[in-house]
């Protein structure tokens, strides 16, 4: 088939001559002096020019060796904003790569789920004192637990580690004892890591009157405010409230900590009470102040006075935790360095105190861990 003709073409070039208008002339000469702001465009050949041959691609000159320190390509494990895997002592390695691990079910184990640990500190205190293995095999399978940093010296390494917590609960904050260290740069970490959705939670608030000088607890406050005025919803407060030991269950304070916490927090407010030292009076206080209270127990139980057993005999079984707070607190006395593997010991003792079922223990505190650290927990109204 031809081409078709175009209409044009069967127009009479005379005819069209006749209509041709005659355009003034305009002068677009330009002051040789004034120079174009812009360059020229380049010339784009007429459609009708001969086609160009391609020109021959030039190969890449080969890079000389001094110059093949290409930028290193980031990899989850390579990053330099993660800590190297086989830097971590081997116990340390097992925790975070192994243990967490699914596993066919078996009546022979039990789930546990250890509420408070200090993963930094474990690191610190394996170093200093040699990797410890605990005994095997025990017959708790952690299926959880919430690492928390509370140290500003260590929140670059904190930053670290994080990518290497999935199977973690993490919580960070600064431990009372440690306000002293802070400063603004590490505040700022602070503020980075707080803005991490894997935070679940803001570790160790409170106030620590265990410290040399009564000077070093109006900072504690100060800082508690500071950090509750930047917004806390939908973390969970990990309380650290350690009271002056003429007041062992902590009156004094747990009740003026309540009225601050009533200034920043609903009622709704997901609250963890580490390591609760106060009698039972005092927690009950705090499940009226606020619907979602759970208490933890660890080691420190072993040095609790009748009215704190008291205490433990009676948290309702649905908001009650256990933690080892490793590496501290060992349950077993003489044991260089306690670790999650030793949350066994915790459950034992609570359920010693308790006068229920070990097994019972651990299924019913590793069930309320994963209802409060997954945020769960503001889903029932009591
Ligand atoms: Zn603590
Ligand atoms: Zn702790």
């Amino acid at each position: 088939m031809g081409r078709p003709t175009s209409v044009l073409h069967t127009v009479s070039p005379s005819t069209v001559t006749h209509f041709t208008p005659q355009p003034t002339p305009i002068a677009l000469t330009v002051p040789p002096q004034v120079t174009p702001r812009f360059p020229a465009p380049p010339r784009i050949p007429p459609l009708s020019s001969p086609a160009r041959p391609h020109p021959t691609p030039v190969p890449f000159p080969a890079l000389p060796s001094s110059s093949l320190a290409m930028p290193p390509v980031y990899t989850a494990r390579a990053s330099p904003y993660v800590c190297p895997m086989q830097q971590l002592p081997t116990s340390i390695q097992r925790l975070l790569q192994e243990d967490l691990r699914p596993e066919p079910p078996t009546s022979a184990r039990v789930n546990g789920f250890d509420s408070h640990f200090h993963l930094d500190r474990m690191i610190d205190h394996i170093a200093s004192k040699g990797d410890y293995f605990p005994r095997t095999p025990s017959v708790v399978k952690l299926v959880g637990g919430v690492v928390n940093f509370c140290d500003p010296l260590t929140f670059k390494r904190a930053l670290k580690l994080l990518p290497l917590l999935s199977h973690y609960h993490v919580a960070v904050g600064v431990h009372p004892k440690k306000v002293p260290d802070l400063n603004e740069s590490s505040f700022q970490k602070l503020e980075c890591l707080l803005a991490c959705p894997r935070v679940a939670a803001i570790s160790e608030l409170g106030i620590d009157h265990t410290v040399p000088s009564a000077d070093l607890i109006p900072p504690q406050w100060n800082f508690v405010r500071r950090l509750l005025s930047r917004g806390c919803r939908n973390q969970v407060l990990v309380l650290h409230l350690r009271p002056a030991g003429r007041d062992p269950c902590g009156h004094h304070l747990h009740g003026p900590f309540r009225d601050l916490l009533r200034q920043f927090c609903g009622e709704h407010q997901h609250i963890h009470l580490h390591n609760f030292s106060g009698d039972l009076p005092e927690l009950q206080e705090w499940m009226a102040a606020f619907k979602n209270v759970y208490a933890g127990v660890s080691g420190l139980a072993l040095q609790f006075n009748p009215a704190q057993v008291h205490m433990i005999r009676n948290i309702p079984s649905t908001r009650l935790l256990l933690e080892t707070d490793s590496p501290y607190l060992p349950v077993i006395p003489g044991l260089p360095i306690n670790t999650p593997y030793l949350l066994e010991d915790v459950g034992r003792l609570v359920s010693r105190i308790r006068d229920e079922d070990f097994r019972e223990v651990m299924r019913v505190t590793a069930h309320n861990a994963q209802v409060l650290y997954s945020g769960f927990a503001g889903l029932t109204v009591a």
